[in-house]
């Protein structure tokens, strides 16, 4: 087998083969920390969303320093942190094809597994999957908060499938999952903070209806790097599952604190290394990092030092770089570090994390559950 890593454990950063990611580690465990220490004592706790890195190495550290479990999206991903010794999984998404459910039950043997459900149809579904697999599976039931994606209507419908959950043979409904995409990345802070005092609003109605249905349970997931701090203070959320935070990107960079100013509780962790390999004019340098190593769905990339220039555009192998004039450090052969736009879809490109400290490789992680996601 043709060993893929781009770098060998030791070996100088400059001997990294590119397109690769590279992992500051002193500034990722500051990130780890950070989170922790935000959560910590606040009776919140912390399920870290693995969807942003797919790495178990990172997954056990995130639990080591405190979180509960991890989130993740697929049950291909749920596989790979319980095998990696996770004790608490969310799949924070819906899951219906009776293959996956299958698969889902039979981790649940193994591991506390939670699944989401915002649809009737479902519920016998899961039930089967769970009586077949001999297991009682964790159902949370997912409310609409202004994401426009999955979610039933909060309040009365949500309590009704809540109770359709609780009386299936094999379903334990297990609390209410909430959930706003689109509050992550907003840069104004007031605009999360009411965005999120919405959602809050809708769980509240929510958790009264349920009490009325006779179903007092009061666990409620949600939250990422954008609003955590606005869910562990609304006094409904049991959890935030923030996932971006171990890393940020440049979709992040540019969210603003309470005084206006960009919020700087978290660094950039996370580059993607490239080479410079054409210099065709003066003001234009070409890396060797495209669409195939970074996913732009939610900008360009930044140059993680001021070099002079920046990234104008991407095809599928190159990245162009404009410079305003004499730009040293983009000579031919020189190494690149670029913030990824957006992470989660760009870790899914790359297998492998190459992480580094002092100029130095210090381990090669894999991305052990990269790919589409079955
Ligand atoms: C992506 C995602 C998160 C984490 O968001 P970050 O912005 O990466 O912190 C949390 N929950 C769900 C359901 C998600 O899809």
């Amino acid at each position: 087998m043709i060993d893929t890593r781009p770098a060998a454990a030791g070996v100088p950063i400059a001997e990294v083969e590119t397109p690769a990611l590279v992992l500051d580690m002193p500034a990722f465990t500051r990130n780890l920390e950070r989170m922790q220490a935000e959560l910590t004592g606040s009776g919140v706790a912390l399920r870290a969303h693995g969807k942003a890195h797919k790495c178990p190495e990172i997954a056990r550290r995130q639990v080591a320093l405190g979180a509960v479990g991890v989130c993740c999206q697929k049950v291909s991903e749920a596989e790979i942190f319980v095998d990696a010794g996770i004790e608490s999984v969310a799949v924070t998404n819906e899951v219906v094809a009776a293959a996956k459910l299958a698969r889902l039950a039979a981790l649940a043997r193994r591991a506390e597994i939670m699944v989401l459900c915002d649809d009737a149809a479902v519920v016998p579904l899961l039930g089967e999957a769970a009586r077949c697999a001999g297991i009682a599976l964790k159902v949370l039931v997912e409310i609409e908060v202004g994401g426009n994606r999955c979610g039933i209507a909060p309040g009365e419908e949500a309590a009704r499938l809540a109770r359709l959950v609780d009386r299936e043979n094999g379903l334990h409904f297990a609390g209410l999952q909430a959930y706003c995409g689109p509050a992550q990345h907003k840069p104004n802070y007031s605009d999360r903070r009411d965005t999120t005092m919405h959602v809050a609003e809708a769980v509240k109605s929510t958790l009264s209806a349920l009490r009325g249905a006779g179903l007092a349970r009061e666990f409620v997931t949600g939250g990422g790097t954008g609003t955590f701090a606005f869910e562990r203070d609304s006094g409904v959320f049991s959890e935030v599952q923030a996932g971006s935070y171990a890393f940020l990107d440049m979709d992040y960079a540019g969210i603003l604190g309470e005084d206006g100013a960009p919020v700087r509780t978290f660094e950039h962790s996370l580059f993607l290394l490239s080479t410079v390999i054409s210099r065709p004019t003066k003001n234009r340098a070409v890396l060797d990092a495209g669409h195939k190593a970074h996913s732009m769905d939610s900008g360009l990339a930044g140059l993680a030092a001021p070099l002079g220039g920046r990234v104008t555009r991407q095809s599928d192998e190159h990245m162009v770089v404009e410079l305003d004039d004499a730009a040293p450090g983009l000579e031919i052969g020189n190494h690149v570090r670029l913030i990824p736009g957006h992470v989660d879809p760009t870790i899914n490109l790359h297998d492998w994390i190459v992480c580094v400290r002092d100029d130095a490789v210090e381990d090669v992680w894999p991305i052990a559950a990269r790919g589409p996601g079955l």
